[in-house]
């Protein structure tokens, strides 16, 4: 295969964890790398008021990068409750996830402020992990295809910046904590629909472009979804909070 490109593994935390916790997961998921490096790239997405924590846990060890799961489309002011690109910065934070489906569901996000935050990642440096899928309802109509290419047609033209610069993920919403996984062929040819979209973009770019998939991704099924040509990582929740799963998935990903 032509594919020399890195796969990327990026936990999604969501809302758990706690001092105590994080610190056992991290030294544990470390001791695991240590003893069997990985040859892709590693996103811890945490809750926010455990930067500064993880910041210090995961220096020294280039290993694995410290991710959000949310950024604020603005730069400062009165925005309660929201978190700037500038202040992820200060706690060293290299990936922002973007428009999780939890995030379009329960707090409104639209296709709209979806693409600012990606934009606002952009312009400071920041990898937006840009969200997009289907529920089962729009699956079931049959919508699938129009729903993710109207996700990733709005982040797809962010002003000034490259489309190369965004990491996609693939989560089928029906998928997520459900412990139901789409095949590897369901996701394959999602993620043909969405190569081909940024192809027609950017099509110098589009083969370097990681789409992750995401969807109650685990130890077991794993190495099958990232075998797919168009899998190029996974967005793991549930199992990014066990060390002894997500190293295995990790491995799933050499
Ligand atoms: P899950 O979550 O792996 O627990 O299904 C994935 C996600 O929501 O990013």
């Amino acid at each position: 295969t032509m594919t020399t490109k890195k796969k990327l593994i990026a936990g999604n935390w969501k809302m758990n964890g706690s001092l105590a916790a994080n610190e056992a997961l991290v030294k544990a998921l470390q001791q695991g790398l240590a003893a069997a490096p990985a040859s892709c790239d590693i996103a811890l997405c945490a809750p926010a008021p455990y930067f500064a924590q993880l910041q210090s846990l995961l220096a020294g060890s280039g290993a694995m990068a410290l991710g959000a799961q949310d950024i604020s489309a603005h730069p400062q002011g009165a925005f309660t409750g929201e978190h700037s690109a500038a202040m992820l910065k200060d706690f060293g934070v290299r990936y922002a996830i973007v428009g999780h489906s939890e995030r379009r569901q329960y707090h409104g996000e639209t296709d709209d402020a979806v693409a600012a935050k990606t934009a606002a990642a952009l312009a400071n440096g920041i990898t937006p992990i840009v969200c997009v899928g289907e529920t089962l309802a729009e699956r079931e109509a049959g919508r699938t295809e129009e729903v993710v290419k109207r996700q990733l047609a709005a982040v797809i033209h962010v002003n000034g910046h490259c489309i190369s610069e965004i990491v996609v993920a693939y989560e089928p919403v029906w998928a997520i904590g459900t412990g139901k996984t789409a095949t590897p062929e369901q996701a394959q040819a999602v993620h043909a629909v969405l190569r081909a979209q940024l192809h027609h973009a950017a099509s110098e770019h589009a083969a370097g472009i990681c789409i992750l998939y995401g969807g109650s991704m685990n130890a077991a099924n794993a190495a099958q979804l990232l075998a797919q040509p168009d899998i190029d990582g996974g967005l793991i929740g549930g199992a990014s909070l066990k060390a002894p799963d997500f190293l295995q998935i990790i491995s799933a990903a050499a």
